[in-house]
């Protein structure tokens, strides 16, 4: 609960950029989770410094979140202020084959944007949704091609709003599925991504490939956060899961997906309590069967009711 005199003054300096109360079913892939005390769209970076001088001076968490593809949000919901990044849309050419884009740019606007130019690099990226913030912070890609591999340079802001800088790729610490050394509540603002010229008709072939495979292999046509866990080393979680007889297991309205293992539909009206049970059953299970403990890829967030 924020308290009514904190209310107040975010209100004053936000106006219609904060709202209370969120549900943040309707900002999850997943369509599950509670409400969310409060959730911000600054439109700027003075506004969002603002905001979390404001968070910081009066003790309220902060939770950034992108277009919330790869987050369990549980049913009590989120303390604090949600912040989302999403009119940073802002992507551009830059010298030397670079291009730099705001963290709220979607997936398929910078595939868009490099298709059009005939840039090759990101293709591996078609059909990963979520923005470019939560790229990023899970350092996503397929197989062995990952973000990090285009990354020159994040921009990013401290939790307290009091700096801002460009990190140099060198620096950063890229692992798989994460990116480690960022100070906790940090806010990735943008990314330069280093591409190469190609011949667009190959470019677009690459992603439309990517794309159709997508399209035989997921199920993309029922609400679900992706592959909830991290491949371990040398197998697949989709593979354990399978052999450990766990296809079509349901709990509640979630159900582990009968077309890929490693997805948690939300079939029918699931709660984020289902879904949790069908993560820990699966582990156990595969822990079981295999001597494996699958480490989740979708990141958990907010209290139990
Ligand atoms: C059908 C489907 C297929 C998928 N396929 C793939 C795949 O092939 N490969 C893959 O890697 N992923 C895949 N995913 C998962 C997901 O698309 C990626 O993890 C993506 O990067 C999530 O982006 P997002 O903006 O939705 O992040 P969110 O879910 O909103 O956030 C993810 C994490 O990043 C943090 N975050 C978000 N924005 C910022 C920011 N600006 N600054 C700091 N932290 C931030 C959040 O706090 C959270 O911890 C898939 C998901 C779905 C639903």
């Amino acid at each position: 609960m924020i308290p009514a005199a904190v209310r107040r003054e975010l209100e004053d300096r936000l106006g219609d950029r904060i709202r209370f109360d969120v549900p943040m079913s309707r900002y999850t892939s997943l369509r599950v989770g509670g409400p969310a005390d409060a959730m911000a769209t600054p439109s700027d970076r003075g506004d969002l410094a603002e905001l979390l001088r404001v968070c910081a001076r009066h003790g309220l968490s902060h939770t950034v979140l992108g277009s919330g593809f790869n987050t369990l949000v549980l049913d009590g919901g989120l303390d604090g202020v949600v912040i989302r990044l999403s009119k940073w849309r802002r992507l551009e050419e830059r010298p030397g084959g670079r291009v730099r884009a705001e963290a709220g740019c979607s997936h398929s606007q910078v595939t868009r944007f490099c298709l059009q130019r005939g840039f090759t690099g990101l293709e591996f990226g078609a059909g990963i949704p979520g923005t470019v913030g939560g790229w990023v912070r899970m350092n996503a890609g397929i197989g062995s091609r990952e973000l990090r591999h285009v990354v020159a340079d994040v921009e990013v802001m401290s939790p307290t709003g009091r700096q801002r800088r460009r990190i140099p790729a060198r620096d950063l610490h890229f692992r798989y599925r994460s990116l480690r050394g960022l100070a906790p509540g940090s806010i990735v603002l943008s990314t330069l991504l280093a591409v190469d010229q190609s011949d667009p008709e190959q470019v677009k072939r690459r992603v439309d490939q990517l794309l159709s495979q997508r399209q035989a292999t997921q199920p993309l046509d029922v609400p679900s956060c992706g592959s909830v866990f991290k491949n371990p080393p040398g197998d697949h979680a989709g593979r354990l899961i399978e052999a450990a007889g766990l296809k079509g297991h349901r709990a509640g309205g979630a159900e582990i997906s009968s077309v890929h293992a490693n997805f948690i539909a939300n079939l029918d009206g699931a709660r984020a309590a289902d879904v949790l049970d069908l993560i820990r059953h699966a582990q156990c299970v595969v822990a079981a069967k295999s001597g494996i403990w699958l480490e989740p890829e979708v990141h958990v967030m907010g209290r139990n009711p």
